[in-house]
């Protein structure tokens, strides 16, 4: 099935309110297996809006449209409908229960100005409102459904939930459309689209990459007569996938990094210290954002002068003065220093240039090291960074969280073996 959708109001195409009809919809058409083509912003004017109605008529099954149901002057879907197709409105007892109804239950008389709300095209059904005035129109013309729903998503929500989804289920044939996206990270998108690559030609279901901050979500839909037949054709995919990108993939859905880490360190009863400098508590920050982190959390320090990185974790001053703050070395030594001053299982040690400022030839801005004392035995990377201040302090916690996770998943490599002298 082929929808359009088109959303009226002046005050959409002004930015406010933010037009969460849209998304609501799109959601929930994708879910049913609808394709929407377009979606249509246009203002309170019948010309243009019914223009756009007769536009998305064109060869569409659906054209849903949002708002101008009211009872004022300036509510003028209805009639745009009926100019669209050349149609007559006609008083239709239906609607007027439905606007009746909100005013009986409220003690009144419905005001004079309602009245324009009782009409619609002939033959056409109504959609119940209890939340408002307004009464959806559900009318069927050629091949085409062309359905009228309330502006107000208190309004619009409800109905089309209880009024409109069974029908459109009916029409749709019970097709779904359903989505997982697995979430990779520790590589680029182009390493990890080209280990892929197959995969992304084909149609059902469709393999999408998008990428994040840090972080590749590939997103897997695939089209099918209800929810069963839809992951079975989800699922081969999925294996596939997990087997050519499996070191990489940290977690599915909704799933984040610091989430998936702090499951592992938990279920595998390991502790953390963290020993940050350029990051300014950062990878603390994100560590302990999840709830339950005091079972693996234990401490984090911003050593930013080199006389605490001395005092606090142990880095030798000889260290500091030979190789520098922003080193191998005084990563390594962070990393160890701290995970024995907290007696934790793991300790990472992050000292880098997050700039814009102090950066030399020899140590750009975006230079950092990245120490991890795993039970004793430590590794170190070196990375160099590209972006903001913001974005080389974000990039630098990202890369201690994959490191952690590829070492809670068994697939870490030890050090980078690099060496820099
Ligand atoms: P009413 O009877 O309230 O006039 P209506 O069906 O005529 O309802 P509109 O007048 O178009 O709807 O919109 C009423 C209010 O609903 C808007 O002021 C806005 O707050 C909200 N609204 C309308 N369209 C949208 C949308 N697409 N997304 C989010 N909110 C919307
Ligand atoms: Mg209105």
């Amino acid at each position: 099935m082929r929808a359009h959708l088109i959303c009226s109001g002046t005050e959409l195409l002004l930015g406010q309110p933010v037009n969460t009809n849209a998304t609501y919809l799109g959601r929930e058409l994708a879910k049913l297996g609808i394709d929407l083509y377009t979606i249509v912003t246009v203002g309170d004017n019948l010309a243009r809006l019914s223009e756009a109605i007769r536009q998305g008529g064109k060869g569409a099954d659906l054209v849903l449209v949002s708002g101008g149901l009211g009872p004022t002057e300036d509510d003028i879907t209805r009639d745009a409908l009926a100019k669209a197709l050349d149609i007559p409105l006609v008083h239709h007892e239906g609607a007027r229960q439905v606007v009746g109804r909100f005013f009986q239950s409220r003690g009144k008389e419905i005001p004079e100005v309602n009245s324009r709300q009782f009409v619609a095209p002939p033959g056409a059904r109504i959609l119940d409102n209890p939340f408002g005035t307004a009464p959806g129109i559900y009318y069927e013309h050629r091949e085409t459904t062309y359905v009228l729903l309330p502006g107000p998503p208190r309004e619009l929500i409800p109905m089309f939930e209880n009024e409109l989804l069974p029908l459109l289920k009916e029409q749709a044939g019970g097709m779904v459309t359903l989505s997982r996206v697995l979430k990779v990270a520790g590589i680029g998108e182009p390493a990890a689209e080209e280990k892929i690559k197959d995969l992304l030609h084909s149609a059902n279901p469709t393999v999408a990459p998008t990428v994040k901050r840090g972080e590749v979500h590939l997103r897997i839909t695939a089209k099918a007569p209800g929810r069963q037949a839809a992951l079975a054709l989800i699922e081969p995919v999925e294996r596939e996938i997990r087997q050519r990108l499996g070191e990489y993939l940290f977690g599915r859905d909704a799933e984040t990094l610091e989430e998936v880490v702090a499951k592992l360190l938990r279920r595998q009863g390991l502790t953390v210290a963290v020993a940050e400098s350029c990051t300014g508590g950062l990878l603390a920050h994100r560590l302990t954002n999840i709830p339950g982190s005091s079972g693996y959390f234990q401490l984090g320090t911003v050593v930013y002068h080199n006389r605490w990185k001395e005092e606090l974790l142990g880095v030798p001053g000889e260290v500091l003065q030979k190789y520098g703050a922003v080193s191998r070395e005084t990563a390594e030594a962070m990393a160890r220093g701290i995970r024995e001053k907290a007696g934790t299982s793991i300790g990472i040690g992050i000292t880098g240039i997050a700039g814009p400022g102090g950066g030399t030839a020899d140590k750009p801005v975006g230079l950092v090291y990245l120490g991890l004392d795993w039970q004793g035995q430590v590794s170190v990377w070196r990375e160099q960074w590209v972006g903001s201040r913001q974005d080389i302090k974000w990039s630098s916690t990202q890369w201690a969280l994959v490191k952690l996770f590829q070492h809670l998943n068994g697939s870490g490599e030890k050090d980078d073996g690099q060496s820099d002298r």
